[in-house]
Order: C-alpha cells, then structure tokens, then sequence
C-alpha cells in the first residue's frame, strides 16, 4: 500500500466556505480576516494582537522590519532550516550568522548563540524544529541580557507550547506562524505574526498594506471618509485575501483535533520502532505539547544499512518520505556568502548525515503508519 509523504484532505465545510467567499463578492482582505486574526489570538488564550499575512516568510520580514533590522545589524539563525529563516535578513540588507542546533532537540543551541554575539547583534530567529519547542528561557536570558530580540519562526508549531505557554505566548518581539500548503494548519499560502506589543502589531498592520495609515491621516485632517489616507512609508502587498482566511477559520477549528491525529501517528511510530537500531524524535516535556509537524528519525552507529538503502526500501514500497533540512551552511548561497564549512556546525552536519523524516500529517491512518513500519522492520529488524 503506497503512503504519501503528505496529503491534505479538506472537510467540505471548508471547501463550502471558500465557495461562500467567492460568491459574496469580496475577495480580498475584509471581514474573514479580521476574523481570522480574532479567532486566532483567542485560540492562542486571548492577550495578543494576530495579523494576517500571505506567508510566513512575508510575516517575518515585517516582524524584523518593525525591530528596525538593517543594512550593518547581524541577526542570529539556526543552520538547520528552511532558507526562509535565513532570506528575510539579507532582504533588509543585514547579515545573517548561523549557529548550530542542539543534538537532542535540533532547535538552536543558545551556547553557540552566546558565542556568535557582537555589538551588531539585533535580534536571534529560533525555530521550533518540527513543532518542539526552542530553549526559549535561555533565549530569552540572552535577549534581555543584551537587548536584543526574538522573533519566533514557528511554521512548524500550531498549535504547541513550551515551557508551560503556547508558542506565540512568550512575550517575545514576535512569533510568526505558517499557514503554508503543508503546514499543521493550511489557507493555501498564508501565515500570522503574533506580538502582544501594541507598536510592533500597528508597524506589521501598516507595512503589510503599502504603508498606507489611514489612522494618521485621520488624526492629521479630522477626516474620516474612505478615499482618504496618509502613506508613511513604502510598505508591502503582504495582506491575506479572504478567499484564504475562510479556510484558516475552518482549519483553525479544528486544529487541535488534527494535532491530535498527528499524535497518535507519532506514538504509533514510537511504540513499534523503539526496538531497532534507530533514533527517534523527542517528544515534547511533560504538560507541553508537540505540534508533530515532522516526524525525523536518525540512523546510528548500530544501524545495519546506510541511508540510502533506508531509503531504496521506502521507495520501492511507494512511501514518501524527505530530509529535513540540508544545513544552511551547504547551500550556495549562504556557504559563499559566508565561507561556511561542515566543521562550525558538527551537530546539524551529523544529524543530516543520518535523518530521514517520514510522513505524518493529520489524515494519515494508523494503517498506513505501520506500512511504514512494517517496510523500516523488514529492513532493520
Ligand atoms: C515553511 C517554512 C517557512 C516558510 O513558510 P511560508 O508560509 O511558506 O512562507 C519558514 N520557516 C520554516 C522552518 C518553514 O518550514
């Protein structure tokens, strides 16, 4: 039986609302986003300001811009992302310096972003690798230490939480979420930034729209007509259509429930192969929650085959399967830009060497999750 690496299946009350938006007329940003960005800081537990955006890339260009990131500031990365993490620094014009993961966790190492601190450091990007939380706390020591700060990239982490808080509910500069095809929750392209500080929310509102303020002009001329408004700046075309945030709503209702199913293929895989020659992925502490966004294991020292053979027998099986990530550090781009080598990142170098993460997503049936097993047994076991 094949197993897709991923399949999306939408309920027809998502399909019916898409469908909805298309007849009322009005496709682009209006009332289902406000609704969204409302429904979504109240699943968060309320306190916070949630501003839609078409990406979670475009979302975190805003949250770095409203920190004043630019041309001269370094910002801290994870080597082991999606290049995303790393782009919208250089699209501001500063550098990016990368720090290696921890083994256990593959978040960022907060030792190795003490060391990579300088005067010109402005803010650390941590990714919630998979849906396990960063090392938050000890970012955030950091950060307060040296006023600097943290924007979030949690594509892989709704719903989750760390340290006893949801992501997107630890007070830092920013958390911007992923609303992408594949992610844990989908409009297609989209995503959120979440900041429970006023100024940095009106700055993302404002930039994600052109720079249009029609509050200031409003202010200025005591106007309040439509037509009427003030450019502050040379904003972007960062806004959500509607047509997307009808389905965020739906998807978003039952995000809980598709985290849930996500689980249950994650304790599934943990219980039948926990007795080969494999490393399997952490789960979360107790009382936090793992959004089970990936589900990478590790070959190790005792494992009889190489990744290539893992990988010729899940193929032949027709099961998906796909590494993440190839380390920033070997990518062109940012190994030229930076003269990086395999050496400064030993940790995410290993780990890449000997990952292989397999399907999980919410429709994904127990059956086919021990295909899965069964195809990994009969090789390893
Ligand atoms: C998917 C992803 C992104 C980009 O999300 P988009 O919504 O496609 O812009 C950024 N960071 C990580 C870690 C991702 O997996």
């Amino acid at each position: 039986m094949p197993v897709p690496y991923f399949r999306l299946k939408l309920e027809e009350a998502e399909i019916e609302a898409v469908v909805g938006v298309l007849r009322s007329g009005w496709l682009t940003s209006g009332a289902e986003c406000a609704a969204l960005e409302r429904e979504f800081a109240e699943a968060l537990g309320g306190g916070v300001h949630a501003i839609a955006v078409n990406s979670n890339t475009s979302g975190m260009h805003l949250a770095l811009e409203a920190a004043g990131v630019g041309p001269g500031d370094e910002v801290i990365v994870p080597d082991l992302t999606f290049t995303a993490t790393a782009e919208v620094v250089r699209y501001l014009g500063a550098e990016v310096v990368f720090a290696d993961v921890l083994p256990d966790t593959l978040c960022i190492d907060p030792g190795c972003v003490r060391r990579l601190l300088t005067h010109r450091t402005k803010a650390i990007l941590p990714v919630h690798f998979g849906g396990l939380g960063a090392e938050i706390g000890a970012l955030q020591a950091i950060a307060s230490e040296y006023n600097i700060v943290i924007i979030e990239d949690a594509a892989h982490s709704f719903p989750a939480s760390a340290a006893g808080s949801a992501i997107g509910k630890h007070g830092s500069f920013a958390t911007v979420f992923s609303f992408y095809a594949n992610k844990t929750i989908t409009t297609g392209e989209g995503g959120m930034i979440v900041t429970s500080d006023e100024a940095v929310a009106q700055r993302c509102r404002v930039m994600r729209l052109h720079g249009i303020d029609r509050d200031a002009f409003r202010r200025f001329q005591g106007d309040s007509s439509t037509w009427n408004y003030d450019i502050i700046a040379p904003g972007f075309k960062y806004n959500l259509p509607d047509i997307a945030a009808a389905l965020g709503r739906r998807q978003l209702a039952r995000a809980e429930a598709m985290r849930e199913r996500r689980a249950a293929i994650a304790a599934r895989y943990h219980e039948k192969l926990s007795s080969l020659p494999l490393e399997l992925p952490p789960g979360a502490p107790a009382g936090d929650k793992h959004a089970w966004h990936l589900y990478p294991v590790r070959l190790t020292a005792d494992t009889p085959t190489k990744r290539s053979d893992l990988e010729a027998a899940l193929a032949a099986a027709q099961i998906g399967y796909s590494v993440h990530y190839t380390p920033l550090h070997r990518m062109s781009y940012w190994r030229e830009r930076y003269g990086l080598s395999d050496d400064r990142f030993p940790v995410a170098t290993d780990y890449f060497r000997r990952c292989l993460s397999l399907p999980i997503f919410s429709d994904m049936r127990i059956d086919e999750a021990d295909e899965v097993v069964s195809v990994i047994r009969d090789l390893l076991g």
